[in-house]
């Protein structure tokens, strides 16, 4: 359980003073030319030494992403920080460009020093309108205070940062996708390698974070790695940001520890299950790309990478879709089915083609129309895509899919008899 004095979001539901007085009375700014002068190889290291990996889904160590970029180039270096924040069921980032802006522009001050960049670029969903006027103001105010520009909090280096809205795209949340969106192009990603450290943004040395990796930097930098590491499990360290939505009496986005028991989590900050816990019947645990988990499961299981790993599922973006028992999953899969059918940016044919038979078969499922066998038949079809396409939407479509097949399989057929046996009694 997190104590309030590890917190780093103290201001998430937005009741303090944005400003960036209220900001600074919240410990932000506090040294941060201190930390400018001890320099990239610290920043760097000490960023490793904190254990932090991305929070944008994909869980790869942010010390080491930052470590690829070169030290020795003619080009210019970039800085990306993505808050396209598509992934259905999360809503964490937008709660940090509204209420905790500050966070991600000192963060992105101290994370292009790690990285050698003097440019940092802020990709936010069309939608979040509002979160980056939120944004564009604290970045403002900073400018103002001298905190970033030509002398950035008087330590001689030079940082500008852009806020740029994107148009609504679910792929422009892939890092080449949105770097190929931020050069004015059609959201499409990009065959790697190279990757973006090598060749990102305008075909120089770029690094793509999520917008929470970047807003705990700071406060990582101010109490050392260390200090972040020791929360948490090995490998899994520090706090998170969860969303939890669905069927809890109190939705909610919540700071807690990594590895902290899913059962906690829900009970201590959501209201419980409605219904009561034996009233769960299944639970995305990581925004709806990752296979769901059965109740059995969810007793047991640990929320973090690896917690979540050993069932089968995974921490993804940390948005947890609690489904009660009145839940029709098949319903539900199908609907994200034609999610990511609308989504697929459709350069790669498994991907463009298989999330429409998928979406079809289960479309057909779900009516009750279609025969036992398709079961595995779209279980094949997910076979094929997953790990067969540019990038991991692919993936994010079939998983689901897997996930109903491998724990409600019996909800599937269920639907399918039933529709048989009437259509036999009509007969009769
Ligand atoms: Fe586009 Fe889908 Fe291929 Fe990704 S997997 S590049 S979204 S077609």
């Amino acid at each position: 359980m997190l104590h309030d004095k590890d917190r780093i979001f103290t201001n998430i539901y937005g009741i303090h003073d944005l400003s960036l007085k209220g900001a600074q009375s919240r410990g932000d700014w506090d040294k941060t030319k201190d930390i400018i002068a001890k320099g990239r190889d610290w920043i760097v290291d000490e960023v490793k030494a904190s254990g932090l990996r991305g929070r944008g889904g994909a869980g790869f160590g942010t010390g080491m992403k930052w470590s690829f970029m070169p030290k020795e180039d003619k080009r210019p270096s970039y800085l990306v920080i993505n808050a396209d924040e598509g992934e259905p069921g999360t809503c964490k980032d937008r709660e940090i460009l509204r209420s905790e802006p500050h966070k991600l522009v000192e963060g992105a001050l101290l994370a292009s020093v790690g990285i050698g960049a003097h440019v940092c670029y802020v990709y936010v969903r069309g939608e979040f309108y509002r979160e980056a006027q939120a944004l564009q103001r604290a970045i403002d105010e900073a400018y103002e205070a001298g905190f970033i520009g030509k002398d950035a909090c008087k330590s001689g280096y030079a940082f500008d940062m852009y806020v740029h809205l994107g148009a609504g795209a679910y792929i422009c949340g892939e890092e080449s996708a949105l770097i190929e969106s931020l050069e004015g192009k059609k959201g499409q990603p990009r065959l790697k390698p190279p990757f973006p450290a090598n060749c990102g943004l305008y075909g120089c040395p770029t690094t793509v974070n999520n917008v929470e990796s970047i807003a705990v930097v700071p406060e990582i930098l101010r109490r050392g790695g260390a200090w972040f590491a020791g929360l948490g499990r090995e490998k899994n360290t520090g706090v998170k940001l969860f969303c939890i939505s669905g069927h809890v009496e109190h939705p909610c986005t919540v700071e807690e520890e990594m590895g902290i028991p899913m059962k906690d989590l829900l009970e201590k900050h959501c209201g419980g299950v409605r219904g009561g816990w034996n009233n769960l019947k299944a639970v995305i645990p990581g925004g709806s790309s990752v296979p769901m988990m059965t109740k059995a499961q969810c007793d047991v299981a640990l929320m973090d990478y690896d917690g979540l790993r050993e069932h089968g599922s995974g921490l993804g973006t940390a948005a947890v879709i609690v489904m009660d028992k009145s839940t029709d999953l098949v319903r539900a899969i199908t609907r994200l089915s034609a999610f990511y059918k609308h989504e697929s940016c459709g350069q790669c044919t498994p991907c463009r083609e298989g999330t429409g038979w998928m979406w079809r078969i289960m479309e057909r499922i779900n009516a009750g129309e279609a025969h036992v066998s398709e079961i595995d038949m779209l279980e094949n079809v997910s076979r094929r895509i997953e790990g067969h396409t540019i990038c991991a939407l692919g993936d994010a479509a079939a998983w689901p899919i897997q996930g109903l097949i491998r724990h409600f399989r019996d909800e599937m057929e269920a639907k399918i008899l039933a529709k048989a046996g009437t259509h036999a009694d009509a007969a009769e």
